[in-house]
């Protein structure tokens, strides 16, 4: 029997990998076998084409490629130049971007890159210039400390984390909030949407280095005009981190005051939530921060990853196809659909509704937490995460809210009526569980209760609305 491409090297690559250690064949095959049957709703989570999935298993792997195009620590860096170099220019066509740095490992460094760039870039620390200037092993312990010394007075003022902002915009648990001095600006208790006048109140307060905007799970647009106005009032500089809706600026659903690229001086991403690229991260910018952004290796980053600098370019040249923008469309069609479902069953939504790609459930209506009902939704075949709420009651590790979201969904093909049922199915387990107690009777925030009869009559259901849908349909394995 003969296969089409994508299945002869699938199949292949498993062959290859088998005759090594065939429990990791066997783990990469479980993988697409979960993936297939899982109702994934996590909003941050995407299927990569094959195309982008098989530029990242080669022997680009095998290379070192510290430094930038034309400029490497090591020999030999000609064919990581041509990929390094495509996927910075697809990159900047399709962001209308002036500078893109595409060797960020993932989110979480591409903002350590952009930090760094606009300490680099702003403040006189004759340490910091040393270590900039690839110095770093010569510098001494007084060099650190005055480093430390002349750092710690810098101050970012970024989304607070149960509003929705990403952790490293300034909080403890990351390295951004020991490097910076932070404050966060919240949304409106009463609409759940930011209130630009309190985010101009506290810049002109805190007067920040760097204004950030940007989130995790704040399901409606921002307006980057304003918040630019803001910094600009402050003397801050505008770092946007558009690591979740990335793919909506690229398919041109945010654009005008809601396209950051225009209006920021620094842009950080991911290339794997929306944008539906290999996991990893990018920096664009305009030619005043470039330099420092490209000096990312080995200020903050490890040697570059060009098999996956490989995966980016094929993946950018996808979102710059025409049906990319309608993909992006159909990501926002989607959540607005799925959003509308739940609000005609009763749920009770952050912001009432969504403009992007997000939803967020508060599911204390429900008399659950946010970890009850992400176990039960787990349960019945349905994959979300629980998040905070705005002043969360429940703290960080329980959570009143579910977040959802449906740029993965999308890429298999479900449209308005699946996402219709699927609000059925999610207000059916959430009001079908309730809180359990734990071994003394008392309540507790984990513990639930949910028939296993209708977990598993839901899960099937759930399984039932994906069959017409096939994930990765080319590709058959067995
Ligand atoms: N920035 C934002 C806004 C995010 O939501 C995330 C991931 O969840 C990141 C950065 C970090 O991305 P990564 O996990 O690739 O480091």
């Amino acid at each position: 029997m003969s296969h089409n491409a994508e299945s002869t090297a699938f199949r292949s690559a498993l062959d290859v990998i088998r005759a090594v250690e065939p429990r990791v064949a066997d783990a990469i095959s479980a993988e697409l076998a979960d993936q297939r049957e899982s109702l994934k709703l996590i909003a941050s989570e995407n299927y990569a084409s094959p195309a982008t999935l098989l530029a990242m298993g080669n022997w680009f792997s095998d290379k070192y490629a510290e430094g930038t195009v034309g400029r490497r620590f090591y020999a030999g860096c000609q064919n990581v130049d041509t990929v390094e170099a495509l996927a910075a220019e697809h990159a900047k066509e399709l962001f209308g971007a002036a500078h893109a740095y595409v060797q960020p490992h993932s989110g979480i460094d591409a903002n350590l890159v952009a930090f760094w760039a606009i300490l680099a870039d702003r403040v006189e620390s004759p340490a910091l210039k040393k270590a900039q200037k690839r110095q770093v092993n010569d510098l001494t312990e007084a060099d650190w400390f005055a480093l430390r010394r002349e750092l710690g007075n810098q101050r970012m003022l970024g989304m607070s984390l149960d509003a929705g902002g990403h952790l490293t915009h300034g909080f403890r648990p990351n390295i951004s909030g020991k490097m910076f001095d932070q404050r966060s600006y919240g949304t409106d208790p009463a609409t759940g949407l930011i209130d630009y006048d309190r985010v101009a109140e506290a810049a002109r307060e805190f007067t920040p280095l760097i204004l950030v905007a940007g989130y995790s799970a704040y399901p409606r647009k921002v307006n980057f005009r304003i918040m630019r106005e803001i910094a600009d009032s402050v003397g801050a500089t505008f770092m946007v981190d558009m690591a979740h809706f990335a793919g909506l600026v690229a398919g041109k659903v945010f654009t005008g005051d809601f396209d950051p690229v225009p209006h920021a001086h620094i842009v950080t991403t991911t290339t794997h939530k929306s944008l539906r690229g290999p996991r990893g991260g990018m920096v664009l910018c305009g030619p005043e921060l470039a330099d420092q952004v490209d000096r990312g290796c080995p200020m903050v980053l490890g040697g570059p990853l060009p098999h996956v600098m490989a995966a980016k370019a094929v993946a950018l040249a996808e979102a710059r196809r025409p049906d990319f923008a309608d993909y992006a469309r159909r990501i926002v069609d989607n959540a607005q659909a799925l959003a509308d479902g739940l609000l005609r069953r009763g749920a009770t939504l952050v912001t009432g509704g969504t403009d992007n790609h997000l939803v967020l459930i508060d599911v204390s209506g429900y008399g659950l937490t946010g970890r009850q009902a992400e176990q039960a939704l787990l349960d019945s075949g349905i994959v979300t995460n629980r998040n905070a709420v705005p002043q969360d009651p429940n703290g960080a590790w329980y959570t009143s809210g579910i977040r959802i979201g449906t740029p993965a969904l999308t890429t298999r093909g479900l449209g308005a009526a699946e996402m219709d049922a699927t609000a059925e199915l999610i207000h059916t387990v959430l009001t079908q569980t309730s809180a359990g107690t734990g071994p003394d009777g008392a309540p507790s925030k984990a513990k639930y209760v949910l028939d296993p009869a209708t977990a598993e009559s839901v899960g099937k259901q759930a399984a039932d609305l994906l069959t017409p849908f096939p994930l990765y349909p080319e590709v058959t394995l067995a």
